[in-house]
């Protein structure tokens, strides 16, 4: 049995396995989702089930959050019946959320005034990489305390990266972001090219990937891209909150990302399509329809 108590707060498809691997890992663990059926098979294998997170708090010394988006953070963790209402002195709380990092800093400074921290961890890998532990996993925050949670992290993900202070693990979670977006739009001006010219897809893709333009979005996304399934692994409405914290940030920082915007119209074509919650590679689809190809 490990030392720490360890609560989470947020089982949905990335908190869900998430949580089970900790459990699995020897640390007693507390649960809370809003959806209380959610959290029927961790207490099967021994989790305890709280009321709230002021409840989840009370038990833990470690409180992980993930939930959707910065006002959900800002509900559970200083809300009514929230972490701060049953949090004791020197615990910390993980948030792995991908969210606003002012608002991680806003609500570090709360936690200090309580002596407890914050760490913002949020995560890269998607649904699988919850599943098999292997998420890539970037960390702001006081380093000493970073250090003392990181066994629990590594529980978890297989690369684990500290940033720097509060709110770097959320920048560095946006340059991710911008990335995969932009990296995403490639794959799909590149299969549209491909098929207007007559190449089999899957040659292209077989023939690039191992060049300089391979890429986890191209060898994961583009062939599901030409087999039609876009069911998600990662949601458009999620990729959509992403990038207007991308770009809330960099309008604050006065830093243009002209090609960060374009991609966020682009899937704002696939959310009026009533595609929001299709996986982005959908994203293929509407380049493909500008070129007037067939779906
Ligand atoms: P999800 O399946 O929709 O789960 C969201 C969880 O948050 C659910 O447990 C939900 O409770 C809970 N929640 C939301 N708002 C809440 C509130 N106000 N109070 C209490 N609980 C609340 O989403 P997910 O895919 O696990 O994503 C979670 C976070 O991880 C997001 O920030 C997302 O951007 C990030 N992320 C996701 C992926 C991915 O591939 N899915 C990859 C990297 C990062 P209910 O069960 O009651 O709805």
């Amino acid at each position: 049995m490990q030392d720490l108590h360890v609560g989470f707060i947020g089982l949905g498809i990335m908190g869900r396995p998430m949580a089970g691997h900790i459990l699995r890992a020897g640390y007693p663990l507390t649960v809370y989702n809003r959806t209380r059926s959610k959290t029927e098979e961790l207490a099967s294998q021994g989790a305890q089930v709280a009321e709230s997170p002021a409840e989840v708090a009370a038990e833990s010394e470690v409180i992980i959050t993930i939930v959707s988006d910065s006002p959900d953070v800002e509900e559970v963790v200083a809300g009514p019946k929230g972490i701060l209402e049953g949090i004791k002195p020197h615990s910390v709380v993980i948030d792995m959320s991908t969210i606003s990092p002012e608002v991680e800093r806003n609500l570090d400074e709360k936690l200090r005034a309580k002596d407890c921290n914050l760490i913002d961890a949020p995560v890269s890998g998607g649904d699988v990489g919850a599943q098999k532990a292997t998420l890539a996993i970037m960390a702001g925050g006081d380093q000493k305390v970073f250090e003392r949670v990181r066994p629990i992290l590594e529980v978890m993900g297989k690369s684990i990266t500290y940033c720097g202070e509060v709110g770097c693990g959320q920048l560095t979670k946006l340059c991710n972001q911008i990335l995969v977006s932009l990296n995403l739009l490639g794959v799909g001006e590149a299969l549209t090219f491909a098929r207007k010219n007559g190449l089999d897809p899957h040659v292209m893709i077989e023939a690039v990937k191992g060049g300089a333009a391979g890429s986890w979005q191209l060898s994961n996304l583009g062939p599901k891209i030409v087999e039609r399934d876009f069911a998600p692994g990662f949601m458009v409405d999620l990729m959509q909150k992403d990038l207007r914290l991308v770009l809330e940030a960099a309008a604050a920082g006065k830093a243009s990302l002209p090609a960060t915007s374009l991609v966020r119209q682009l899937f704002c074509s696939a959310q009026a399509h009533g595609e929001g919650r299709q996986g982005t590679q959908i994203l293929a689809k509407i380049i493909e329809s500008l070129a007037s190809l067939d779906q």
